[in-house]
């Protein structure tokens, strides 16, 4: 059985690409950067692509591009990782958290209706797992109220959405490229857009604010350079950027090999109700990043962590994602959020689990996981 840790992937050809870039004139803001923003661009059949260090400076950029300030309020799910919620506190916004579809764990259209206020600013939808949410009634809800909608990607790249790819279902979409993630660069992020405006906003925040480069100020002979509002330096290097290139053109190979695994998970577990795989939509191609499962706890003597810590010593690699995050501290402290605020996403947590899947595991991996689930499962039936 796979017990590597290792979700990444890096070949030769990977290498070879790093090195050259590392023996060549750029290590930043090069050609290389250019050459992955355009073949992200391409991949997701959007017109702008922005690099970044991480995804969470994608988010973060996200957020200033669509102005939030101060006071403004963006509705966020509550089941995410925490940084689709931090990018809001660092520009000084209030996240508003949104329960989930109990069956899908993706942010519910109808809790986010009722969530809207005049200080509503923005909307982040989360494609949980690598699903693509209902992007259809959020843009509808998105235009209804004058609010930007935000796709927090990080999860689904390779996905789509009723034939449209992830990165085009709203005006920005963030990217990961953390080893964890469908593909990676080490770490990396991207965000895609449909607007020149917002694609030269995120330009200039990635680099302090400054509205030229080093190689167009030396192109000019020039030292002069303006701060046209406060950035960050939260550029990506060429020798990361050449690795993204590289690992882009293998992702639809392993997108193919995360959905197999997916399948035989989805088999294994079909004619039994102590296990239920979340659900996935019938008019999207599902991502894979994660595959969760809910267990009926209800069934059983035993509580998740006893499963969750009998799968570990067996060498099984599950993991728990997530704590809703209006449950940890900081939150709590600083906006006072609470237990029962979202109570599907809450009693999702106590029984949810994601097992093992990458691109490096077998279908007979994916098997023996099941089988051996499902056998501890049965061993704590009344
Ligand atoms: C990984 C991830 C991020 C943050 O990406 P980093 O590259 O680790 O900064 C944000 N949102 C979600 C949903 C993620 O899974």
């Amino acid at each position: 059985m796979s017990t590597s840790s290792r979700s990444q992937t890096i070949s030769d050809a990977d290498i070879r690409a790093v090195t050259e870039t590392l023996r060549s004139d750029y290590l930043t803001t090069g050609p290389q950067v250019a050459a992955f923003e355009r073949a992200f661009a391409d991949f997701t059949g959007m017109p702008e692509a922005v690099a970044v260090c991480n995804g969470t400076a994608a988010l973060h950029a996200a957020m200033y591009a669509v102005g939030i300030q101060p006071g403004d309020e963006v509705i966020v799910p509550a089941m995410t990782f925490a940084a689709t919620a931090n990018c809001v506190v660092y520009q000084g916004g209030t996240p508003v958290f949104a329960d989930v579809d109990v069956e899908s764990l993706l942010l519910d259209p109808d809790q986010v209706e009722r969530l809207i206020t005049p200080r509503c600013k923005a909307i982040i939808a989360v494609d949980y797992a690598g699903q693509p949410c209902d992007y259809d009634s959020l843009n509808q809800i998105a235009q209804n109220h004058g609010l930007a909608l935000v796709a927090d990607a990080c999860h689904a790249v390779g996905g789509s959405y009723k034939g449209k790819p992830v990165g085009s279902l709203a005006h920005l979409s963030t990217f990961s490229f953390h080893p964890v993630k469908n593909m990676t660069t080490g770490e990396g992020g991207m965000v895609t857009s449909d607007s020149r405006e917002l694609a030269r906003k995120m330009r200039l925040f990635r680099n302090h604010g400054i509205d030229t480069d080093h190689h167009q100020r030396e192109a000019r002979n020039s030292w002069t350079y303006e701060l046209i509002d406060l950035g960050y330096n939260y550029r990506m290097t060429d020798f990361q950027c050449a690795l993204g290139l590289a690992q882009l053109r293998r992702l639809p190979a392993w997108l193919e090999r995360r959905r197999e695994i997916a399948r035989a998970y989805d088999t294994a577990f079909e004619e039994n109700d102590l296990v239920t795989p979340v659900a996935s939509r019938t008019d999207v191609a599902h991502a894979y990043h994660l595959y969760v499962v809910q267990l009926n706890l209800a069934r059983l003597q035993v509580e998740r962590a006893a499963v969750f810590m009998q799968l570990r010593e067996k060498g099984i690699r599950v993991n728990v994602h997530y704590l809703p995050v209006h449950l940890h501290p900081f939150y709590q402290q600083r906006f006072r959020t609470r237990p029962g605020l979202c109570p599907r996403a809450e009693a999702a947590y106590e029984r949810i689990l994601s097992l093992p899947i990458h691109p490096n595991m077998s279908i007979q991996d994916a098997n023996e996981i099941a089988t051996t689930l499902l056998q501890i499962l049965n061993s704590f039936l009344p």
